[in-house]
This record gives structure tokens, C-alpha cells and sequence, in this order.
């Protein structure tokens, strides 16, 4: 019989993505007839245990102290290897995000076993784990199993409902852990304020820009400070995580003026990313496969353009808005301000 790991750094509580992973890691348990574990490292891993307790893991185990609170590849390394080890896992569920992300091929290498990212769904198969990726580009799904053991599993955010249970007081195994070889130290973080970060995977929203938003206008002119001043505005009220088209974010390359705070990693489509939200509202983008086809994910779709004959026409959007996206937002932002 398989033994299930569910495998997470913990940092200030457990975040929406850890929890959606521990939801599938739980159904898969269930749905195999085996039993799983919770492992957990970091300053006080035991509260976020707690915070888990009612989650039906047969055992927790946990690898505490201050040298594991911070990402750095050889504590959560060793982290990892030491809670699978003590856990005897064949199978190891883990939330994708960068600490893990960075660790999974390693320490399935430390294991014997085998590593496995951007997973987006579990099942089973003739009674063993299959796991469910997308491959050229989100165009083909693929279902694979393995033979090797460990198996370790990195679930994608937005692919399950977050685990709802309640919290309560976990008994919780201290596994002791060694790192040998620490070179790093980490002496701060840095990051962007709040209002600066603008791709927001929990958002329920998508947000895309076109390059509509720099092109001359039907008065003749750019109006690009405007369109600047309608979006950041947008963004802030609804919180809403901001994509864009390849056209626009290329045109900082090529020296036109362009709205300064997108980079290519708000890149949506065939060589940008393929969010995951609840709904998308397109403006001022002209709706064509490379770009569209990393909408893959995106639940409601509407559009905002000028042609009436552009791709969110033909079948790429729910709604499409035939409107000026300038307009529009304006009147959108003012009901906003309104209601805050
Ligand atoms: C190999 C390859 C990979 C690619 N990968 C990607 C990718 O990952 N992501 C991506 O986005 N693209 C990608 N592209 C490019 C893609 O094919 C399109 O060129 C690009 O998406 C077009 O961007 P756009 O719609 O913003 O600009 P445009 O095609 O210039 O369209 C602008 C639109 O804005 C509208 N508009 C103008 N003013 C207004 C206004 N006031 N109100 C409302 N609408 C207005 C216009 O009617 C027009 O429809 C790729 C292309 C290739 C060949």
C-alpha cells in the first residue's frame, strides 16, 4: 500500500495554495484507501498543524527551528529529505511555489526517487497515483504514472478547493534535521509595495492590457498617461492580478512610449503564462490564438474592443464589449469609487 505525504514549508498561516494542495492530497488518500501524513517545517511549524488538525492525517511530523524558517535550498533540502524519510512516503504531495520548486528535483534525487511540477490534477489509476499535466504550450493533457517510489508530486495552484476544516491541537512528531553545507545566509527580502505588484495569482480577477492602450486614438492622438492613470486606478480598487499582451510589454524594447509598470512577466498566451482565474476582462487587445490560448484557465471571459471583428468575436469571449476601453473604464472606475 502506498504511504502519502502531504509536504509544505510553512511560513506566517498556511496560504490558499498550500491548503488546495492538502485538499487533493486528502482525496487521493481517501480515494486510495490509504492513509497519509502531514509534514511541516519551518520557526513553529506546530501552529500551522494545529491550524490542520482536523484534516484526517494519520500522523504530523515536523522539522522546527529558526534555520528553517528562512527559503534557502540547503535547510529546506534537508527539511524535506529528513520528513520523507522519517514519514517512510512513497507518495509526496507538495504545494508548487519557489521553495519548493527549487528543491523537489534534488531532494527526490537524495531519495532514489523520482520528481514531478506543474501538476494539475491527481486520480487513480487501476488502484496506483496517476498524475495530470498539460504539455506544448497547455495544448495537450498527458496522465502519467510511475513506478519509481518516492514519487514527488508539486500540485499547481487553483486546482482544487482550499481544505475548509477547523483548527485544533495537533500531536506533532519533531523530527530532528542536521543540514550539512549551509553557505547561505539570507539577510533580507525585498519586494515590491503592495500597489507595485501587479500579477496576483488569488485574485479573482484577470486584467488584461492590449496594445490598443498606446495606439493613436480616433482624435488622432496616444493617450498613453491617460490610459497609465485608468488602469493602475482599476487595479487598485479591484484588486484584480494584471496580464497583458506580448505586443504591448514588447514595445519598451523597441523605445515607444508604453505603460511602465508591465514587464514581460505579465506576458499572457502561448509564450506568456496561463493564469488560473475565476474571470478575465480583456481591453484594447485584439483577441488572436497566441494570446488567447493562455486563457486556457480563465472561467468567465469578457472582452472591451473597437473591432468588432476581432478574435474575441469569434468565440474566444462570452461577452464582448464593442466600446471604447477608455470610456468604459472610466465609467467602470467611477462606479467603483462609488461603491467603496
Ligand atoms: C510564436 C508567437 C508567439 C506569441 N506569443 C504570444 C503570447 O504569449 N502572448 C500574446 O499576447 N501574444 C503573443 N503573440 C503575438 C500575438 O499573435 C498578437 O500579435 C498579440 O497578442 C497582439 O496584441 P494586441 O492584441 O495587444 O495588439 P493589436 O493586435 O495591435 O490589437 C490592439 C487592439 O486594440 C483595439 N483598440 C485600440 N484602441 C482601443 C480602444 N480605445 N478601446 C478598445 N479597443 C481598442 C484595436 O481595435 C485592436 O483590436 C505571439 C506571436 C507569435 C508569432
Amino acid at each position: 500500500m502506498e504511504t502519502i505525504l502531504f509536504l509544505s514549508p510553512t511560513e506566517a498561516a498556511l496560504s490558499k495554495n498550500t491548503l488546495e494542495a492538502l485538499a487533493a492530497a486528502k482525496q487521493l488518500a481517501d480515494s486510495m484507501g490509504a492513509p497519509f501524513s502531514v509534514g511541516l517545517w519551518g520557526d513553529a511549524p506546530k501552529a500551522a498543524a494545529d491550524s490542520i488538525a482536523s484534516c484526517g492525517a494519520v500522523k504530523f511530523f515536523a522539522v522546527t527551528g529558526g534555520d528553517f524558517a528562512q527559503a534557502r535550498y540547503a535547510t529546506d533540502a534537508a527539511a524535506a529529505e529528513a520528513l520523507c524519510r522519517a514519514a517512510g512516503a512513497t507518495i509526496v504531495i507538495a504545494p508548487s511555489g519557489s521553495r519548493w520548486n527549487r528543491i523537489s528535483a534534488g531532494v527526490a534525487h537524495r531519495l532514489g526517487g523520482r520528481a514531478d511540477s506543474h501538476v494539475t490534477g491527481l486520480s487513480v489509476s487501476e488502484g496506483s497515483p496517476a498524475i495530470v499535466r498539460w504539455y506544448y504550450r497547455q495544448r495537450m493533457e498527458g496522465i502519467l504514472t510511475r513506478a519509481q517510489r518516492p514519487w514527488l508530486i508539486s500540485l499547481e495552484s487553483g486546482i482544487a478547493p482550499a481544505w475548509p476544516g477547523a483548527a485544533g491541537s495537533a500531536v506533532v512528531e519533531d523530527i530532528a534535521c542536521a543540514p550539512a553545507g549551509v553557505r547561505t545566509e539570507v539577510t533580507g527580502i525585498e519586494s515590491p509595495a503592495a500597489d507595485q505588484q501587479t500579477i496576483r495569482p488569488d485574485a479573482d480577477l484577470l486584467f488584461v492590457t492590449g496594445a490598443g492602450w498606446t495606439k493613436k486614438q480616433p482624435d488622432g492622438q496616444t493617450k498613453v498617461a491617460e490610459a497609465e492613470k485608468l488602469i493602475l486606478g482599476f487595479l487598485k480598487v479591484s484588486r484584480a492580478s494584471l496580464g497583458s499582451t506580448k505586443s504591448l510589454v514588447d514595445l519598451h524594447g523597441e523605445g515607444q512610449a508604453t505603460l511602465t509598470f508591465l514587464t514581460h512577466m505579465n506576458q499572457v498566451g502561448q509564450t506568456g503564462s496561463t493564469p488560473r482565474h475565476a474571470k478575465g476582462l480583456s481591453t484594447c487587445c485584439h483577441g488572436e490564438e497566441p494570446h488567447t490560448v493562455g486563457w486556457r484557465f480563465i472561467g468567465e471571459r469578457r472582452a472591451i474592443s473597437l473591432d468588432p471583428n476581432c478574435g474575441w468575436a469569434r468565440g474566444k469571449a462570452d461577452v464582448l464589449y464593442v466600446a471604447d476601453a477608455f470610456a468604459v473604464m472610466e465609467k467602470v472606475n467611477s462606479l467603483l469609487a462609488q461603491k467603496a
